[in-house]
């Protein structure tokens, strides 16, 4: 039943007329307990407060299933808004987004010209930005495009996914690049001719590459929710001695607040990722299939609490 109900959510994710739709008709059905708000002075307020927990954030400003240059052009403006709003308030926070909002779908110059014009302001302001992985038939295209600005730009990394066969080859390609990698499971719905369809091959693949990267010597974003994962990280790093300035954990606003505010305590670098904007569909959807339990706040959207 799970299974059904994720690859339910994963389809809906996809469906260019709800993302529209909900962009028109603002945070809905629950949506805002994974969702900062719809503006920057919103996602200002949930930085500050996150930040005085003595937590890290990165924000994203949410976007995906972009088809015109001019929404793609919209999209970086609002990514650079975001960076100068963090250097404005002195937060601290990282940016992340998506190459489909940057319009990886319309043209590869597009893309770049948009890249290089947030990069720019972020090298400036001093923001870190991070470029997501989408689903498999973007992965090749989006690294590609980080290896060329990685080349021109020091503030730049992105994610590797572990339930992709091709993920143990790619970390040990980037590595000339000594890149700040976020390494996660994988969100989006993938056929098992190119990803591990046993979740327990995703768990041992993502064990695997943090292993890979922390002894490469290079940056490693630990993005799980999972309990399992932040143990082997913790034992990991003790046993071979690795500082904690060479990684950190991260989880997704609104999920295990509990467990993020026992990892500070603990010592941790913990950060947050904190999605802001109108173009929160997709995301949502992709929310739900990790976790169905989770539409008991949909319906509570939709009916009333
Ligand atoms: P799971 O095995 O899915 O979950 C482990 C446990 O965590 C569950 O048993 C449950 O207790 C808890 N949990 C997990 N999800 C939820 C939830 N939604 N609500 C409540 N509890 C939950 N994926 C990409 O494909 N590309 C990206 O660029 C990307 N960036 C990410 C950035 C961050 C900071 C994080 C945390 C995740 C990102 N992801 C990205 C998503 C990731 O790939 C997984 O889909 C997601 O993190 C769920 O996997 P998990 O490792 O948390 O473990």
């Amino acid at each position: 039943m799970e299974r059904v109900l994720r690859n339910f959510f994963l389809f809906l994710s996809k469906n260019r007329f709800f993302t529209k739709l909900a962009k028109k008709y603002g945070l809905r059905f629950g949506a805002g307990k994974f969702v900062a708000g719809e503006t920057i002075p919103d996602a200002v307020k949930t930085i500050k407060e996150l930040n005085e927990k003595g937590m890290a954030v990165t924000i994203d400003h949410l976007g995906e299933f972009i088809d015109s240059e001019s929404e793609a052009r919209e999209a970086a403006e609002g990514c650079i808004k975001a960076i100068e709003a963090i250097a404005e308030h002195q937060l601290d926070s990282q940016l992340s987004l998506k190459l489909t909002s940057m319009g990886l779908d319309i043209s590869e110059a597009l893309v770049l010209e948009n890249m290089r014009r947030i990069l720019d302001v972020a090298e400036d302001k001093d923001v870190f930005v991070t470029i997501d992985m989408e689903d498999f038939e973007r992965c090749e295209k989006t690294l590609e495009i980080f290896k060329k600005l990685r080349e021109e730009y020091e503030h730049i990394g992105t994610v590797l996914q572990s339930y992709l066969y091709r993920t143990v080859d790619d970390i040990e390609e980037l590595n000339r690049y000594n890149p700040n990698l976020r390494l996660v499971k994988g969100a989006y719905k993938e056929s098992p001719k190119v990803a591990f369809p046993d979740k327990k091959d995703v768990d041992n693949n993502l064990k695997k590459i943090i292993k890979i990267h922390l002894q490469n010597g290079n940056y490693t974003a630990v993005a799980s929710h999972d309990d399992k994962m932040i143990e082997y990280t913790k034992q990991l790093v003790e046993h071979h001695g690795i500082s904690k300035d060479l990684f950190e954990f991260q989880m997704l606003y609104g999920i295990r607040v509990e467990r993020q505010e026992e990892l500070v305590e603990e010592g941790y670098k913990m950060r947050v990722y904190v999605p802001y904007g109108n173009d929160w569909y997709g995301y949502f959807m992709r929310r739900l299939a990790e976790r169905p339990a989770n539409v008991a706040f949909v319906l509570k959207g939709i009916f009333g609490k």
